[in-house]
């Protein structure tokens, strides 16, 4: 799809406009409502794309500017899950949340992203990616009071994920991700029927699919967490063999300032990689050098027409020009790579 060598990407999120909802802060509540709120997230769409345009992004996104969080917002809209009855769960083993329940069998009455799918086609006739929550990770971020099986409940998930898809292939997304940062967690479960319910997700499809596993926005669980996991992190190496040996064709996976051993990505050769090369839980901002260098590093285990510089994760919880900087970042230091490609 991409002629362009090392073609630049975003993870998924990037923050919203404050009048649309509070800045740096996840699951926000809106500021605005009805009528009103249709045309607020479609403005701030509309300033995601420019702003990723400006900053010279080759696959761009939404910014997720329509949803409030990347698992709930999709889930809001089917049927079997009550949001009024709320109960705590673990989420990824590591921190606790109030999360809706599943009170009866799964169905997607109507499309949930669709309408804002064609709503950013319509802006650009540049490749579009577009984040799903993957099914294991959907598992995780709820309480099951109907299936009483994860695996059951994933299963359930995976098809309407995968209605949800085809639809959105339809619209003319060129590459569907699946957000699965569970897939880093439970490796047992990843074996058992994780994967396969991703599988699932993507039957059928013929527009190019990714998966995306990171160690998790840049909030303060997640680095806490980061910060036992020792200094060499190998959580991957569980899982690319088995992704590697997979149908979805592109991997998202975190990389700048991450503690991964490098040469995990050999795991993964023969599959395309959207490679982390900067960091969402720092302010500071990456020099093009920094970037360039991460993106050294990965070529001597990605072939470089399968690189696709991207972010370690979604963006939102930073602020709007942290965010704008780290995109000029990332351009900047493909740029300065590519060339090096070229001239040789
Ligand atoms: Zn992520």
């Amino acid at each position: 799809m991409m002629k362009k060598l090392l073609p630049t990407a975003t993870a998924g999120s990037l923050p919203k406009p404050v009048w649309l909802a509070e800045p740096e802060k996840l699951w926000s509540p809106w500021k605005l409502a009805e009528e009103e709120l249709i045309e607020g997230k479609q403005d701030a769409l509309r300033i995601a794309l420019q702003e990723q345009q400006a900053a010279g992004i080759d696959i761009v996104s939404d910014g997720e500017q329509t949803r409030q969080h990347f698992v709930t917002t999709f889930i809001e809209h089917l049927d079997g899950v009550d949001f009024e009855k709320r109960q705590t769960v673990k989420i990824r083993d590591r921190y606790e949340a109030s999360v809706p329940t599943v009170v009866g069998p799964i169905s997607r009455p109507t499309s949930v992203f669709v309408e804002d799918a064609k709503f950013l086609r319509a802006q650009t006739d540049q490749p579009i990616k577009w984040a799903l929550p993957g099914p294991m990770t959907i598992v995780d971020t709820l309480y099951d009071d109907h299936y009483k099986s994860r695996e059951q409940l994933a299963w359930e998930f995976a098809k309407v994920l995968n209605q949800e898809a085809k639809e959105l292939e339809a619209a003319g997304v060129d590459i569907i991700q699946f957000d699965e940062p569970a897939f880093n967690v439970f490796f047992d479960e990843v074996n058992d029927w994780g994967l396969a319910a991703l599988e699932r997700a993507i039957e059928g499809l013929k527009c190019e699919t990714a998966v995306h596993i990171c160690y998790g926005y840049g909030i303060k669980a997640n680095t806490d967490w980061k910060k036992t996991l020792g200094s060499e992190w190998r959580q991957y190496e569980e899982v690319f063999p088995k992704l590697q040996q997979s149908n979805i064709d592109i991997i998202s996976l975190e990389c700048q300032n991450s503690h991964v051993p490098i040469e995990l990505l050999e795991l993964l050769r023969g599959k395309k990689v959207m490679l982390g090369a900067i960091d969402v839980a720092t302010n500071h901002i990456e020099t093009p050098e920094e970037v360039a260098n991460t993106l050294r590093r990965a070529l001597e285990f990605v072939d470089a027409d399968k690189l696709y510089p991207c972010t370690n994760c979604g963006m939102a919880p930073l602020s709007r020009e942290v965010a704008r900087g780290k995109l000029n970042a990332l351009s900047a230091g493909a740029a300065i790579v590519r060339e090096e490609l070229l001239a040789k």
